[in-house]
């Protein structure tokens, strides 16, 4: 009892949280401090790591201990005292987040105590600073996502949250290519949304025999929401061309408000355009120059040059078999003048996304 009335309201697990972190090599505050600097995390991610180590992450266990709630249990549903041990190392939450990350071949640790975790998240930092990186930040994502659950809120699935993992760690590359290994690997049956505050542009052309050519594309949210659904004739007979003047045809449809979001994904099912792209752009790095067709691309946080299979592109190859007829721009997938086949096929693509979302069970595949 002494203890209790002794740390301003540090509850008896918060106190051997601490005596935890001082345990692992001699870790007082400003060793885990400095030592949490090197990680170079997210300053949000950061600074609730900070708050961890200070115990002032208001777990149930800790709002109970101070009268502030009547009860203890974890907020994801885990029916065991919600503290520090459990938000870091125990919670089905982070379990079904890692296991994710997992199945896209990131081999993170999963740790049975939170002294192991501590010790080990040091060790792993002087070999593998990524695969901490990525740890922390799953916490953090995962402390909000119960925060979500907690306070009612619409809860993101958990392949968003360990898509948001990736990006949030590897933010430091604004120019990816390849996710093709894990990033997207679920999806090579159809298409998938982006991360969440990101959008995704698929593009793709269409050649007829009578030489009527065409080329349109698709924008869309993190929630498969329409943004925008583009086809124009043109008159390129090389179907490399034809899809690379598909990318290039962005910058007439791109809108100022687009360049808000966090990051880009232009994705096609022409391997060698998407290639050239990406070499393209890496080149332009190097030489600091940047063709004129693709500079548009500047204004965006982040770009990543997908790959993906045909099975994930209908709807970009939808729109440019209509365009064979006529050019078209729209907005809205309420719009009066869209065609039923293109609003039917995004209704389906949009509805099979969550359904698989929420079976979940369709994304667990070996790795
Ligand atoms: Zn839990």
């Amino acid at each position: 009892m002494e203890l209790l009335y002794q740390h301003y309201g540090k509850s008896i697990t918060s106190l051997a949280y601490a005596e935890t972190i001082k345990s692992c090599k001699s870790f007082d505050n400003s060793g885990f401090d400095n030592w949490l600097r090197k990680l170079t995390l997210e300053p949000r991610v950061e600074l609730f790591w900070w708050r961890l180590s200070r115990f002032s992450i208001p777990t149930n266990e800790f709002l109970k201990f101070r009268m502030l709630g009547n009860n203890d249990l974890c907020a994801s549903g885990c029916l065991v005292v919600e503290n520090c041990a459990h938000v870091i190392v125990h919670c089905k939450s982070l379990i079904e987040i890692i296991g994710m990350l997992r199945t896209w071949s990131f081999n993170i640790p999963f740790f049975s105590s939170l002294k192991e975790c501590l010790q080990q998240l040091i060790l792993l930092s002087i070999a593998k600073l990524d695969i901490v990186k990525i740890y922390c930040t799953a916490i953090f994502l995962a402390w909000n996502r119960r925060n979500d659950v907690k306070h009612g809120n619409p809860i993101l699935p958990i392949l968003i949250i360990a898509s948001n993992i990736l990006i949030t760690t590897t933010n430091k590359y604004p120019i990816l290519v390849n996710w093709d290994a894990f990033l997207l690997r679920e999806s090579e049956t159809s298409w998938h949304p982006p991360p969440l505050g990101w959008i995704k542009i698929n593009v793709d052309a269409s050649l007829l025999d009578s030489n009527s050519v065409s080329i349109g594309g698709v924008v869309r949210d993190s929630k498969g929401s329409l943004l925008l659904a583009f086809g124009k004739q043109t008159l390129h007979w090389d179907i490399n061309q034809l899809e690379l003047e598909a990318v290039y045809s962005l910058k007439d449809f791109i809108h100022d408000w687009m360049f808000d979001c966090k990051g880009l994904i232009i994705e096609g099912d022409n391997y060698n355009v998407i290639k050239h792209l990406y070499d393209s752009v890496t080149k332009s790095k190097v030489i600091n120059q940047i063709s004129e067709k693709i500079s548009f691309i500047q204004d965006f946080n982040k770009v990543i040059f997908h790959h993906t299979s045909r099975n994930c592109n209908r709807v970009a190859d939808l729109c440019a078999t209509l365009a064979l007829n006529n050019s078209f721009c729209f907005y809205f997938i309420s719009s009066p003048d869209i065609p039923r086949s293109l609003c039917c096929l995004m209704k389906k693509e949009y509805e099979d996304c969550i359904l698989r979302l929420v079976c979940n069970n369709f994304f667990l595949f070996s790795s």
